[in-house]
């Protein structure tokens, strides 16, 4: 091992042992199917916003045997709002392939871990060194932005190359019998020290042997090869009211919000007006030509890589109804689990607020 990768080695864990002060409810965590559980949640998501809902998950499914017998809807309700919906998907099929296959014991090696639906090789490091210190090194954007700018490497992360060499790197790295420590110190230290944006260098204890810092470079690492542009969509979705009555549709096929609700909706390329919404194929076959058309609100959410923009038309009228709709009493309807620019749309509108 190098000179400069051992005193990163050394200084990382001599760092967490003094600053090992990041609370979040699942620190320290032994239970596999806890640090699962949390591993999921964090994808993609702040350590803020996934808070209350590990803790929700934990309080309502302690075990994965109540995870795996609990029914589809129960589990996207929960998830609600948390966005990136096949994680949730994922964890109930694997949870239930849990208990059928493995008689519901969870695996204990990494391997064992790589098998389950939706487990990918950072979740299953994190589970395996966390709750069995296997000397596995755990590899995400906190590793790459770190090691990119210590050891100056400018592959560009999103490339095959890329990946290799900081996956080699971080194996190369990884003290054997102190994985559970490094992987967390790690973690800790991308999240407090060396973070995406104003990285307190001037303090970091690795700051005698860091290229990014000695080349001026801290702000241009790591690279990334590609831009993705974000696509703009335009939902028109239709409210139909009729004796009490609305209709919602199960999101299913591949687009976005899989196994979420929804109201039937009019996607276009830019804004439509109420005629042309008319004219459309769909509005044709729904629309029964009476009831008036109030607009309810303009929406919109940023995904990762899509720019969704949401109007609401409430219509009183008994719609076409198409077979994959179904008729919902208004008042039942916070039992159904929706996006999240559906749920902003009910909590201000009094569809909602009156239900509560
Ligand atoms: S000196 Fe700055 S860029 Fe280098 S490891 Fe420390 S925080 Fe990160």
């Amino acid at each position: 091992m190098s000179k400069a990768s051992a005193f990163f080695v050394e200084q990382l864990l001599h760092w967490h042992t003094h600053h090992n002060d990041r609370e979040m409810p699942w620190k320290g965590e032994a239970d596999p199917y806890k640090i699962w559980l949390s591993e999921v949640i964090l994808q993609q998501t702040r350590v803020a916003q996934g808070w209350s809902y590990y803790l929700r998950f934990v309080e309502a499914f302690p075990t994965v045997q109540d995870l795996a017998a609990a029914p589809d809807d129960a589990v996207m309700k929960l998830w609600e709002g948390l966005g990136y919906y096949s994680r949730a998907r994922n964890l109930l099929q694997a949870a239930r392939d849990v208990v059928k296959e493995l008689n519901g014991q969870l695996p204990a090696t990494y391997t064992g871990w790589r098998k389950l639906k939706g487990v990918g090789p950072y979740t299953a490091a994190a589970i395996a060194s966390f709750a069995f210190n296997e000397d596995v090194p755990v590899v995400d954007g906190n590793v790459y932005r770190i090691y990119a700018r210590y050891f100056g490497v400018d592959t560009p992360i999103d490339t095959t190359a890329g990946k290799k060499t900081f996956q080699e790197l971080a194996e190369q790295l990884l003290p054997l019998g102190h994985a559970r420590d490094y992987n967390q110190a790690i973690m800790d230290f991308g999240a407090t020290v060396c973070t995406p944006k104003a990285p307190k260098c001037s303090t970091c204890p690795m700051q005698a042997h860091c290229v990014a810092k000695a080349k001026g470079k801290v702000g241009e690492w790591p690279v990334k090869a590609k831009k993705r542009k974000r696509k703009t969509r335009y939902f028109h979705y239709l409210v139909f009211q009729h004796n009490g009555h609305t209709f919602l549709r199960k999101r299913t096929g591949k687009d976005i919000w899989q196994g979420l609700h929804d109201f039937p909706m009019i996607e276009g390329e830019k804004w439509l007006s109420p005629k042309e919404l008319q004219a459309t194929a769909e509005g044709q076959a729904w629309h029964q030509g009476t009831g008036e058309w109030r607009e309810r609100g303009r929406y919109q959410q940023q995904l990762t890589h899509q720019n969704i923009h949401a109007v609401f038309y409430e219509i009183e009228a008994e719609p076409k109804a198409e077979s994959h709709w179904f008729s919902v009493p208004q008042a039942e309807i916070t039992n159904f689990a929706f996006p999240k620019i559906v749920d902003c749309y009910l909590r201000d509108n009094t569809l909602y607020l009156t239900l509560h």
